[in-house]
C-alpha cells in the first residue's frame, strides 16, 4: 500500500475555506478528485429561487437545475411550508406494514396523471434504484407468469440509466462503465434514434426501429425488457429525438411480448412539454421510472408505476411470487410531501403552459448562437436546450467543459456542458431578466471559451 500523500491531510485553521475542508474530508461524485487541485468546487452557501448564492455573496443562476432536480428553484415558500409542516407531523414512518397521508396521495395523484394506466407505485429514494425496481419486477414478472427464461434486457446506444451495477449494465456510456465491466451481465445495445444521426429525425427513429425489430425477432424469447430514456437521451449529451420511435417501440413490444420501461427520471414531471415524456408519443409504457424533478429538488425520494395486469402477476397466497424489494427509507413522507407540493405548484400556476412562453423567448435570445457556424445541431425541447461546439483539436475539446464551466461562473451562471455538448436546463421559475442573464452569459461564456 502507498502512503497516503500529506496534501490529504491538510492542516486546519478556523480561516481555512469550506473548499479546502471539502477536499480533504468528502469524496466528489462523478469527480476525479485530483483536478480540484486547479479548480477547487464552489461553496454554495444558500439558494433562492433560480439563484445560488456562494460563501463570498456571489450569486450564480442554476442554469442546470442542480443536475436537473430542481424545478421550482430553492427555497420555494409554498415547498418550504408544506416541510416544515410535514416535519412537525411525521418525518418517516416504515413502508412495509405501515402506510402515511403522504405515499397514499402522491400515488393516487400519480396514477390519476397516467388516467390510471399506471395505477401501482413502488418506491425508493434514487434513479438509479428505481431503475433496479423496473428491471426486477419485469424479470419477476416473466418469473411469476410462466416465462423465467425470459431475463435479458435491452438499451439504446448511449444510453443513461445510473450506476448501480444492474443500472449501470443498461447504461451505454465507456467512460462510467469499463472500470466495472467484469461485474456486468450485458444488456443487448440497439441504435439510438438520436435524429443526429441521419438526415431527418424521421429517418433516424426509423432507422433505429428497424434495428430493434431485427433484435426482437431473433431474441424475444429470452428478451425481458426494453429500456428507454424518451424523447431526450440527457446524461450522454442531450441526444433529443422524433416521438415516433416511441410509437413504434410501443407496438414492436406488444408484438413480441417485451415490457416497455420509460426511464422519465430526467424527461418526466415536464421537462420535455407534457408531464410525462411519452404522452407525446403518445403512449403509455408498461414501467415508469421516475426521481430527480419529482421532490423538486428537495429530497431523494424515486418510485415506479406500472399496470394492473404487471401488478396482479405477484397477487398470491405465495409470499415469494411477491415483489420483496425494499430499501430503508421507501416512501418517506418528507420526500413524498415536496412531491406533492411540487405538483399542487404544476396545477395552480400552469407551468407547462407558462414554461412554453419561457422556451419561445429563451430560443429567440439564443438566436445569435442557433446561427452560429461554430456549433451544430442547435436543439431545444420543453425546457432543454442543447448544441455542440466544432472544435477541431483534440486537447481543447477535452479541456472544453471545465473551461465552460469556469467561464460561465465568472458571468454569474452554473452550466456543466457535457463533453463538446452545450446544454441548459432551467429551472421553471425564470422571469425574463432571468432569460436575458441565461442567454447573454451562455453567449458571452462561449464566445471567451472559443477565443481563448
Ligand atoms: C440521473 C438519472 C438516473 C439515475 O438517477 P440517480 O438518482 O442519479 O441514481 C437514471 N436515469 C436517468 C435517465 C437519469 O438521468
Amino acid at each position: 500500500m502507498r502512503s497516503l500523500l500529506p496534501s490529504f491531510k491538510p492542516r486546519m485553521s478556523e480561516t481555512t475555506s469550506l473548499q479546502q475542508r471539502s477536499l480533504a474530508a468528502v469524496w466528489h461524485p462523478c469527480t476525479q478528485m485530483k483536478r480540484h487541485e486547479s479548480l477547487p468546487p464552489l461553496a454554495i452557501a444558500r439558494g433562492e429561487g433560480p439563484w445560488l448564492y456562494d460563501v463570498e455573496g456571489k450569486r450564480y443562476l442554476d442554469g442546470i437545475s442542480s443536475w436537473w432536480v430542481n424545478l421550482f428553484g430553492h427555497a420555494h415558500p409554498q415547498i418550504n411550508a408544506a416541510l416544515k409542516d410535514q416535519l412537525d407531523t411525521l418525518a418517516h414512518a416504515m413502508l412495509s406494514g405501515c402506510t402515511h397521508a403522504p405515499v397514499v396521495e402522491l400515488s393516487e395523484r400519480l396514477a390519476a396523471l397516467t388516467g390510471h394506466q399506471l395505477g401501482h407505485c413502488f418506491y425508493a429514494s434514487d434513479g438509479a434504484s428505481a431503475v433496479e425496481i423496473s428491471l426486477k419486477m419485469s424479470f419477476h414478472f416473466w418469473r411469476n407468469t410462466g416465462r423465467a427464461e425470459k431475463r435479458e434486457f435491452v438499451c439504446l446506444k448511449n444510453s443513461y440509466h445510473g450506476e448501480t451495477l444492474g443500472a449501470l449494465s443498461v447504461t451505454d456510456v465507456d467512460l462510467f462503465r469499463d472500470a466495472y465491466d467484469p461485474l456486468l451481465r450485458h444488456a443487448h445495445i440497439v441504435a439510438s434514434p438520436d435524429a443526429r444521426n441521419a438526415e431527418s429525425a424521421e429517418v433516424a427513429a426509423k432507422n433505429a426501429i428497424q434495428a430493434l425489430e431485427t433484435l426482437l425477432a431473433d431474441k424475444h424469447a429470452q428478451i425481458a425488457a426494453l429500456i428507454v430514456e424518451p424523447l431526450v437521451q440527457c446524461a450522454t449529451g442531450m441526444a433529443m429525438y422524433d416521438p415516433l420511435y416511441l410509437r413504434e417501440a410501443r407496438r414492436l413490444c406488444d408484438q413480441y411480448d417485451v415490457h416497455l420501461i420509460a426511464d422519465e427520471i430526467a424527461v418526466g414531471c415536464g421537462r420535455t412539454g407534457t408531464f410525462f415524456a411519452c404522452e407525446q408519443a403518445p403512449i403509455w409504457p408498461d414501467f415508469i421510472c421516475l426521481s430527480k424533478g419529482i421532490s423538486a429538488g428537495y429530497l431523494p425520494l424515486s418510485l415506479v408505476m406500472t399496470t394492473d395486469t404487471i401488478y396482479a402477476a405477484f397477487y398470491d397466497e405465495d409470499v415469494t411470487r411477491g415483489f420483496l424489494h425494499s430499501h430503508s427509507y421507501t416512501g418517506n413522507p418528507m420526500a413524498c410531501r415536496a412531491a406533492l407540493a411540487a405538483l399542487d405548484l404544476f396545477a395552480a400556476d400552469n407551468v407547462l403552459a407558462a414554461n412554453r412562453m419561457r422556451a419561445a423567448r429563451l430560443n429567440e435570445l439564443l438566436q445569435p448562437l442557433a446561427a452560429d457556424s461554430r456549433i451544430l445541431h442547435y436543439r431545444n425541447r420543453g425546457m432543454i436546450w442543447a448544441f455542440d461546439a466544432i472544435i477541431e483539436d483534440p486537447a481543447k475539446a477535452a479541456t472544453f467543459s471545465n473551461r465552460f464551466h469556469q467561464a460561465a461562473l465568472g458571468q454569474g451562471l452554473l452550466l456543466r456542458p457535457i463533453g463538446t455538448t452545450m446544454y441548459l436546463m432551467p429551472p421553471y421559475v425564470l422571469d425574463d431578466d432571468a432569460l436575458v442573464h441565461l442567454a447573454r452569459g451562455t453567449i458571452a461564456s462561449f464566445n471567451e471559451v472559443m477565443a481563448a
